[in-house]
């Protein structure tokens, strides 16, 4: 079959034509009609992560039809719509089998330790596949296996509850789900706190109250609107400091900050003003996990959650055109969401 790898760290993807994964009994293999193109994809090819082998076949937001079923399952049959949950864990260890199977001491992610969907077919454990209704495009199906499960993990580690206010700092590909998601989950007004107009138009089309932190002070905004009060629920979805802080800042009383944009940048903040006087709470919050992506599904079903303006670019699996949209990334040249589409 053919797959677009990477073969050294900082090159190019080549294609190669590999062997077609072997699956064992308890997995299926997946025709790919879908794979995301992710901003850590570009973090991976530049060589700025440790890769669990080499050459490898990147790809981890990944959907499509199962061609063979190990004799051993008996969950999914030849032929399904599925698409992929990227994290492989061990289901034995401590954190498996607490349900917090991201944290698996040997958990494998498709696309960074083994390999992924950049390529017509990958072998995955059963229960990786979760099944795709017919009215979930394979494209939006594979883009909900990352960005939205990881903003709905976020809402739910916030205890997003009905009748709450939510702030969502920064509203890209993840922030854009989230607003949807945290409607979904009962949030009676979503501020939508970003600097690009572009962005702010569409978190409005989505419901949610734009807040342009180029031109008015997020804060000031967020007190005015909550009539003093504060958020309920704040989360960070870009990973800077100022906005971390303005999470946390923006509060009300019992507030809960969910932090998720990535940094090992520390800041400060005024434990007594912003913490202890608001008995405010602040949040770390990891990807996903398996079982969060059933009602995931199920709210993209309905049309609650709406990603299909997510997915601009469509793309064949060709080396040059992905990387040139890799580059795109890298670049920031541009903010559009890039799926590599295999016809049936
Ligand atoms: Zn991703
Ligand atoms: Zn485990």
């Amino acid at each position: 079959m053919e797959a677009v790898r990477m073969i050294e760290p900082g090159r190019p993807l080549e294609l190669q034509k590999i062997p077609i994964p072997s699956a064992g009994e308890g997995d299926v293999l997946v025709r790919v009609r879908a794979a995301g193109i992710c901003h850590s994809d570009v973090h991976y090819r530049a060589g700025r992560s440790i890769m669990g082998m080499m050459p490898i076949t990147l790809g981890h937001e990944v959907a499509g039809e199962v061609e063979w079923v190990g004799p051993e399952v008996n969950t999914i049959k030849a032929g399904e719509r599925v698409c992929v949950h990227y994290n492989i864990s061990c289901e034995e260890c401590y954190h498996c089998k607490t349900g917090r199977e991201q944290f698996c001491t040997t958990v494998k992610m498709i696309g960074h330790h083994i390999d992924g969907g950049y390529a017509e077919y990958i072998a995955v454990p059963a229960r990786n596949a979760i099944p795709l209704p017919e009215e979930i495009s394979f494209e939006e199906g594979a883009t909900l296996m990352c960005a939205s499960a990881t903003a709905l993990h976020a809402l739910r580690r916030g205890r997003v509850k009905d009748g709450e206010t939510v702030a969502i700092f920064g509203v890209g590909g993840l922030g854009m789900s989230a607003i949807q998601l945290a409607k979904a989950l009962g949030a009676v007004e979503v501020y939508a706190v970003d600097i690009k107009l572009d962005k702010l138009e569409l978190a409005s089309e989505y419901g949610a109250i734009p807040i342009n932190a180029s031109r008015v002070d997020p804060l000031e905004e967020i007190r005015k609107l909550t009539k003093g009060k504060g958020v309920n629920v704040a989360v960070e979805m870009i990973g800077l400091q100022r906005t971390m802080k303005q999470t946390i800042e923006s509060l009300s009383v019992l507030g809960r900050a969910v932090i998720v944009g990535l940094s090992q940048t520390p800041f400060e903040i005024n434990p007594y003003q912003t913490l202890i006087g608001y008995e405010a709470e602040i949040i770390g919050s990891n990807d996903h996990l398996l079982q969060e992506l059933p009602l995931l599904i199920d709210m993209a079903q309905q049309k609650i959650l709406d990603t299909s303006r997510v997915v601009s670019q469509r793309i064949p699996l060709d080396a040059e055109k992905i990387n040139q949209r890799l580059d795109d990334l890298e670049n920031y040249t541009d903010d559009v969401r890039a799926v590599i589409v295999q016809e049936g």
